[in-house]
């Protein structure tokens, strides 16, 4: 108690409210300045050995909970010892918490240094505890010092980072949704060291987030709270690629791009391709079944991943690394991995089907026709007819040799033309098409791409196109497209869809929100892969709001559902979307789920907070 009253006293009101004024008028970065004697300063030991050093001073980057990560150095009480230490690491269940009175106001300063240290240029997201308060930290084991010297002991000293600055950009996501504040980021090279950690894991109930290039959109790659980060960023080697049958097989931690670029001298190519394949890892992308441009050609991968090995939470390694087309021998065991993003088991090696890299590429950029959509509440149909007229005609007049079919709308272009400064092949239009074809025989495909685009020209579908089989203006026009997220991201906080739809309905969600949220947001756009019926729908607003998102959710996924819709095409549920999942799967789906869960991974180290909605 005297501990208490001791710190509550220690934060001195008066000179916040000082410092914060200077920050605001005098544009100074904000450092809340706490006593050393106060119990917040005897943060999680991490945190106490992490905050070493002028860097992390300097830095200004506090963890939830530890107010004191700005201040030099401070001697972490003995491990074990002190109450209030171990009430702080949440080990102790007669301790959860030493000064409940004071979290709302320091949840509050937290708040406040995002804003003022936003000002001064360097965005800081509030962590995920605190934009999402009803996410609570379950029953898992804090680090402590024996932990790491294990970690130590397997990796060596340099593949366990533990300082707040290294392992930063492993607690945020690409878009800076979410943001976690694990202090302990793992870099396993070998399946074996994989195993060795979540076998010592799962035996202390230490919570893991498996994670690849971190690109996910969903917030499942980073973690929630404290949870130990498992990243495959040093598992990269290729083991064997067979020119014959097409197979690759390599560690989970290859970079998608890295992928494409060995096979090209193997005249083979990635079945996958995504604006994100400079830094997502294969693992990554099985772990989501991404889909990605050219889905449409090659499938998914479900189809194209031949066999993969993986770790399981309790550390065995489970050997499906099948290279084989055919293999009916029992269940397809690779397919709990395939998409379950990281909650049943760690992907470590994957073989994957490669096609032949095609001989001839031809692109099509086309200006659409203005179209009335049909909205899910009115029977107007008009010129959308155009545009499926245009799919209808590209998949059958194209047919064996269309590869993409993407489209964005006028304001996904206008955002990218206006933040990342590239140019439009075209003047202004409603909608935008890509159309791309993949064949072996160039004269044969430029004569079929021609013929196509005259015939919808004819038909006065489209206003306006190029087409080029040009590698540098192919080039160009994808980078606009790959761009968008990164573009959208530059506009303000954005709130991602990622919907399947029947291609019918397919832009009808764009207009509905439009009308829904009016002027409350920046921009309502979408764009995505419509020969896969799969929009992407983004709402940019200047700063997040709790307020706005009860406006878009659960209303987006109702309209989703009530079209027979997905509400996950193919960026997965991850952290942001658990609770809604019932919109697309029944209630028997989800309960095997679970069972399947507790089977794989029964004490939950895996990726917790994460895919699976809470019971009630
Ligand atoms: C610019 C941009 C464009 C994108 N375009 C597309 C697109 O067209 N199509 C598409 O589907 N997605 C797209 N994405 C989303 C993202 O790139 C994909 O989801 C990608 O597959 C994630 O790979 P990653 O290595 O970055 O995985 P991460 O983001 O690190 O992780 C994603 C999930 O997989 C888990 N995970 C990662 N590695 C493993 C492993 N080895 N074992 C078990 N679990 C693991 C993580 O815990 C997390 O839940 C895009 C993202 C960006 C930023």
């Amino acid at each position: 108690m005297a501990d208490i009253l001791d710190s509550v006293s220690s934060v001195n009101l008066g000179e916040i409210h000082q410092t914060l004024y200077q920050c605001i008028y005098k544009r100074r970065p904000f450092q809340p300045r706490l006593t050393p004697t106060s119990p917040w300063n005897f943060p999680h030991p991490i945190v106490a050995h992490a905050v070493e050093g002028p860097e992390a001073v300097k830095r200004g980057l506090p963890a939830p909970g530890d107010h004191t990560s700005h201040l030099p150095k401070v001697s972490p009480p003995q491990q074990g010892t002190s109450r209030s230490a171990r009430a702080n690491q949440g080990s102790d269940p007669l301790i959860k918490d030493p000064l409940p009175c004071l979290r709302p106001s320091l949840r509050i300063l937290n708040t406040l240094v995002n804003f003022l240290n936003c000002g001064e240029g360097k965005s800081i997201n509030p962590f995920s505890q605190d934009r999402y308060p009803h996410v609570k930290r379950g029953d898992y084991t804090s680090l402590d010092a024996d932990h790491l010297n294990f970690f130590r002991g397997l990796l060596g000293e340099g593949r366990v980072l533990t300082k707040p600055e290294d392992c930063e950009a492993y607690n945020v996501d690409w878009i800076k949704n979410v943001r976690g504040y694990s202090r302990c980021v793992l870099k396993p090279k070998t399946t074996e060291e994989v195993s060795g950690i979540l076998a010592f894991c799962n035996e202390r109930r230490i919570a893991v987030c498996p994670q690849g290039g971190n690109t996910g959109l969903v917030g499942g790659s980073v973690p929630v709270f404290d949870e130990v980060v498992l990243s495959t960023a040093l598992m990269n080697e290729i083991i064997s690629t067979n020119d014959t049958s097409g197979v690759l097989v390599c560690q989970a931690g290859c970079i998608l791009e890295s992928l494409d670029s060995h096979l090209a001298n193997h005249g083979l190519m990635m079945p996958l391709d995504l604006g994100a394949k400079g830094s997502c890892h294969i693992g990554g992308n099985v772990s989501t079944n991404a889909g990605g441009l050219r889905l449409l050609r090659y499938g998914n991968l479900q189809g194209s991943v031949l066999g993969l090995e993986a770790v399981k939470a309790n550390g065995e390694i489970l050997d499906c690394l099948s290279t084989l087309k055919k293999d009916n021998t029992g269940y397809h065991l690779k397919h709990l991995f395939i998409g379950s993003e990281g909650t049943l088991g760690i992907v470590t090696k994957v073989a994957i089907q490669c096609p032949p890299k095609p001989k001839a590429v031809n692109l099509a950029f086309l200006g659409e026709r203005k179209y009335i959509i049909l909205t899910f509440t009115s029977n107007c149909v008009d010129s959308f007819e155009t545009v499926l007229k245009i799919v209808r005609k590209a998949k059958r007049e194209l047919s064996e040799i269309l590869s993409s079919c993407e489209m964005m709308d006028e304001l996904t272009m206008d955002v990218v033309v206006s933040h990342l400064k590239l140019k439009s092949p075209l003047p202004q239009h409603p909608f935008y098409m890509i159309i791309e074809t993949h064949g072996s025989n160039e004269n044969h495909d430029e004569e079929k791409m021609n013929t196509f685009l005259q015939n919808i020209m004819d038909e006065k579908l489209v206003l306006n196109g190029t087409a080029t089989s040009e590698v540098s203006k192919m080039k160009n026009i994808w980078d606009i497209r790959e761009r968008i997220t990164e573009a959208l991201d530059r506009d303000g906080y954005v709130f991602k869809y990622d919907i399947s739809l029947p291609i019918q309905n397919f832009y009808s969600l764009v207009p509905a929100m439009q009308e829904r949220l009016g002027t409350s947001a920046k921009r309502i756009c979408g764009y995505g892969h419509l020969g896969d019926g799969n929009l992407h729908l983004n709402i940019i607003v200047g700063e997040f709001t709790q307020d706005i998102l009860n406006k878009i959710e659960p209303f987006v996924y109702q309209f989703t559902s009530q079209l027979k819709g997905s509400i996950s095409a193919e960026h997965g549920i991850g952290f942001r979307k658990p609770k809604y999942m019932h919109y697309s799967k029944s209630e028997t789906s989800i309960r095997l789920m679970k069972e399947l869960k507790v089977l794989m991974d029964p004490r939950g180290i895996l990726n917790p907070y994460k895919v699976l909605p809470e019971n009630k």
